[in-house]
């Protein structure tokens, strides 16, 4: 069985929210097949199963520390890496 991707989301983040520009306000980013423009709203993705076919999988994919390797989760918690993720977010949502 061969898939075929269709849709596409990605936390991004606003670093320029709040009255200030200064604060971080979690949004998502999504885009469909054949749309050529993405969508950003700050709501929950909703996938409901009936407006999906039968087999529909839906991934979700963490990012991985650059230095350690660990999910950033595992990452942040961990006293023995360094890497900064909160100057990472600066950098790739700029
Ligand atoms: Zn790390």
């Amino acid at each position: 069985m061969e898939y075929q991707e269709i849709m596409w989301a990605e936390a991004k983040p606003d670093i320029y929210g709040g009255e200030n520009c200064d604060q971080i306000e979690p949004r998502w980013e999504a885009c469909a097949d054949g749309d050529m423009d993405s969508d950003t709203f700050d709501h929950p993705i909703e996938l409901c199963c009936k407006t999906f076919p039968p087999g529909t999988k839906v991934t979700v994919s963490v990012p991985c520390c650059p230095e350690c390797g660990q999910q950033v989760e595992m990452c942040r918690t961990d006293d023995g890496c360094e890497f900064d993720w909160d100057q990472w977010v600066q950098n790739e949502y700029s």
